[in-house]
């Protein structure tokens, strides 16, 4: 893939919103979040060597992950969350790359909310674009969205880096801290770029 994106930001920044319309626009999406749940849902390809690496018993009776149950575990147990990481990252790596290939936009629009956190994605990705907003607009959108007190999106923000870190880890911005229509011509500009970057990479 000569010319990619890896669309980032915290909770509740607007991610989805943001890239939703660059996909208006004809990129193509890959969501990262999206893709890794699936493996493990029914039947999903993961589900194997997760039950034979921690038992049975972490299944639902469908088939897929007891998410409350592995999540207990790994909450309390550093070893285990490494190797529920070291069954999933590779697979998450493969099927993203996988769907990436099939895409049929002029570029691919990777949608990773912990990129700045994972640290394999920057080699990944041609550009990092975090969807930027004040701290307090995050926390007022989840706690409307989610049904959330104050307290537990701090939390959730707390286990992601700061706005800093993620704006000095950043190659583009999109400032989302005003209506909808703001972000229209920053997306648009952005767009523009990347269409005439992949151009210039793919001749
Ligand atoms: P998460 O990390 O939780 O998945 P996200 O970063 O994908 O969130 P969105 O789901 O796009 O964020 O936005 C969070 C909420 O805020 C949604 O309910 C969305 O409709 C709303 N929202 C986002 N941007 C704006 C905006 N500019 N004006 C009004 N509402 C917005």
């Amino acid at each position: 893939l000569a010319f990619s994106v890896g669309l980032t930001g915290g909770i509740g920044s607007g991610k989805t919103t943001v890239a939703d319309m660059f996909g208006a626009l004809g990129a193509s999406l890959v969501d990262t979040d999206a893709i890794a749940h699936a493996l493990t849902a029914p039947h999903g390809s993961a589900m194997p060597a997760i039950l034979a690496e921690f038992g049975d018993g972490f299944a639902t009776p469908e088939g897929a992950l007891d998410r409350a149950k592995m999540r207990e575990l790994v909450f309390t147990d550093p070893g285990a969350r490494a190797r529920l990481e070291g069954i999933l990252h590779p697979r998450i790596r493969e099927a993203t790359a996988a769907a990436a290939a099939i895409a049929t936009g002029p570029y691919v629009i990777f949608v990773v909310p912990l990129l700045i956190e994972s640290g394999t994605w920057r080699e990944r990705v041609t550009r990092i674009l975090a969807v930027d907003c004040p701290e307090e607009t995050q926390v007022a959108r989840v706690m409307a969205r989610n049904n959330l007190s104050e307290t537990q999106v701090r939390a959730i923000m707390a286990a992601q880096v700061t706005r800093a870190q993620r704006l000095a880890g950043a190659d583009d911005v999109v400032l989302n801290d005003d209506g909808l229509a703001a972000l229209t011509p920053q997306v648009e500009r952005l767009h523009a770029f990347y269409m005439a970057e992949a151009a210039r990479l793919a001749a």
